[in-house]
């Protein structure tokens, strides 16, 4: 296969597939001590574009040594990191911040590419990448510590220095937002890194790694390492010089990090897996909350952890609601992910295309009665690209597979409820506990809901409206600890008490 590099990374695979012309293929590099490599053993993998189902780069087969090369670059930046100022640190993670910026349209274009999710979904999430790293450019400089009087005695003071080196690894769903969003924290508060995205979309951490050198990032600060998960992410997780593990993804990965990590001590953050519920009053805005469930079930083809796959509805709006939501998904146009009128883009990978397709058919042989959606699309140009139609079904029972699985597509179920204890019951029977969004206009109502559901994000009246300063995460098996503001920094330091007698 003939490789060449830096050029058509936006040409149409499609056209280049069908004319059996691949020496157009970007080649992705390993980013280690400011430069850019091929992996030790120079192999490749091939890299999808989702809406045409066809290869259209490559990116290292990296291994372990990789990671060591990684580890040892990241450990000789870390002393000058750790001791730059932190309004020059805050600099260069705002200059990063605005060569985002600059780059929305290139970036959103090449995340569409990779992740098959529509273009103009993608620029917000570019924008909100830059987010990051400004929100967490001013954390550096805004971060402080505490101390504690013991009058006449001594005083205590705590400092919470940088780790060291830190891993962090991040899911294919929303590639350089949770990239950055892992990333940002742990360079502000000055630790060095080993990062890893998904092999299946690594196309916007390399473009993340362009910019660092662009912005003058010291060598070393930042490290990427492509390639699998069970051989680069897990290498990450072993090493023993990597201090704190930063993870977003499922639950199994989730759970199978935590079995190398936690016997080697190792400081984790656990994102993972979601099977979120969205909880509709008969005294709510009954257009808004009609318009946000739309979103809140198939926004990005339902690939976001904090998606309402479960829609449970109070019985005496059950079936307007239910209506009028079908007869709103069915005007949403799949296809095209480069296409402004295309709402819902491809699935990620054939492999997820096929398991989101398995789920459906599931839910057939558990009973359920498919209201819309419910097969698999093959729009015209794009015969060969992973589409499924947004599908709703009903008539499941609320503790069947379907609706207690993260399904991570675009496949909901709806189903009635009479009164707030049923519904906690129904809402907090998953295993999972990760965002909830309820829809009423009662505040003792919202009130009483909000303490009891099992979730460690909760959404009245609203879905998705963030504020990065709020605490991030999930409970049960949604994951352990908090991103988010204060607490992304306290995770990346180490606190140690001093005290000091008078
Ligand atoms: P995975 O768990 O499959 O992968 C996540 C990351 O871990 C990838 O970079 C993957 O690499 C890597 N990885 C895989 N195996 C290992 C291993 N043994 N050791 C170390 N790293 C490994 O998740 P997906 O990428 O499929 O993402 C979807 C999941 O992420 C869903 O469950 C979703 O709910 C969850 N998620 C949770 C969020 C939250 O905030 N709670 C936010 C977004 C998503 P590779 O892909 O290269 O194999």
């Amino acid at each position: 296969m003939e490789i060449e590099r830096n050029f058509a990374i936006f040409a149409d695979p499609c056209v280049i597939r069908v004319n059996h012309t691949i020496n157009y293929m970007q080649k992705i590099q390993n980013y280690i001590n400011g430069q850019h490599q091929d992996s030790v053993s120079a192999a490749f993998l091939d890299n999808f574009h989702p809406a045409c189902g066809q290869v259209y780069s490559l990116i290292p087969d990296s291994e372990s040594q990789d990671v060591e090369d990684a580890y040892q670059a990241a450990k000789s930046a870390f002393p000058a990191w750790k001791n730059t100022l932190p309004e020059n640190r805050f600099k260069i993670l705002n200059k990063i911040a605005e060569l985002i910026d600059e780059s929305n349209d290139e970036l959103a274009k090449a995340e569409s590419k990779d992740q098959g999710k529509p273009v103009h979904l993608a620029k917000n999430e570019i924008i909100r990448a830059a987010q990051n790293f400004r929100f967490f450019a001013t954390a550096s400089m805004q971060f402080a510590s505490e101390s504690h009087d013991m009058p006449g005695t001594a005083i205590n003071y705590t400092l919470r220095q940088p780790i060291g080196v830190v891993g962090c690894i991040s899911p294919w769903n929303l590639p350089l937002y949770l990239f950055t969003w892992k990333i940002a924290p742990a360079l502000a508060a000055g630790n060095c890194v080993v990062a890893k995205p998904s092999e299946i979309t690594p196309m916007t951490a390399y473009m993340l790694s362009e910019i660092c050198v662009k912005a003058g990032l010291p060598p070393g600060v930042l490290n990427i390492v492509f390639g699998l998960g069970p051989k680069v992410g897990q290498a990450i997780v072993e090493h023993s010089g990597i201090k704190a593990i930063s993870f977003t993804g499922g639950t199994s990965t989730g759970k199978a990090i935590a079995s190398i990590a936690a016997p080697m001590f190792k400081k984790l953050s656990l994102e993972l897996g979601g099977k979120n519920p969205n909880i509709i009053f008969a005294d709510c805005d009954f257009e808004k909350a009609l318009k946000t469930t739309v979103n809140t079930s198939f926004m990005n083809q339902g690939e976001i952890c904090l998606c309402g796959s479960r829609i449970f509805v109070e019985r005496s709006i059950y079936e307007k609601f239910k209506n009028a939501l079908v007869e709103e998904v069915k005007k949403l146009k799949t296809g095209n992910p480069e296409s402004p009128d295309s709402k819902i883009g491809a699935i990620v990978s054939e492999m997820h295309y096929k398991k989101v397709l398995s789920y459906i058919q599931l839910a057939k042989e558990e009973g359920g009665n498919i209201l819309c959606g419910g097969e698999a699309l093959h729009p015209e140009g794009f015969e060969s690209g992973w589409y499924i139609a947004p599908t709703i079904i009903e008539n499941l029972s609320y503790d069947c597979r379907t609706n207690t699985e993260e399904i991570f597509g675009p496949v909901v179920s709806i189903m009635p409820f009479d009164s707030e204890e049923e519904v906690l019951k129904m809402a907090n029977v998953t295993e999972y506990g990760l965002a909830c969004s309820i829809w009423t206009s009662k505040l003792d109502r919202a009130h009483r809901m909000a303490a009891e559901i099992e979730s460690g994000i909760v959404w009245i009246n609203c879905w998705l409206l963030r504020d990065l300063r709020t605490p991030f995460g999930g409970m049960k098996q949604s994951g352990v600890g908090r991103e988010g503001g204060w607490e992304a920094m306290k995770f990346f330091t180490e606190p140690k008490n001093v005290c000091i007698r008078y």
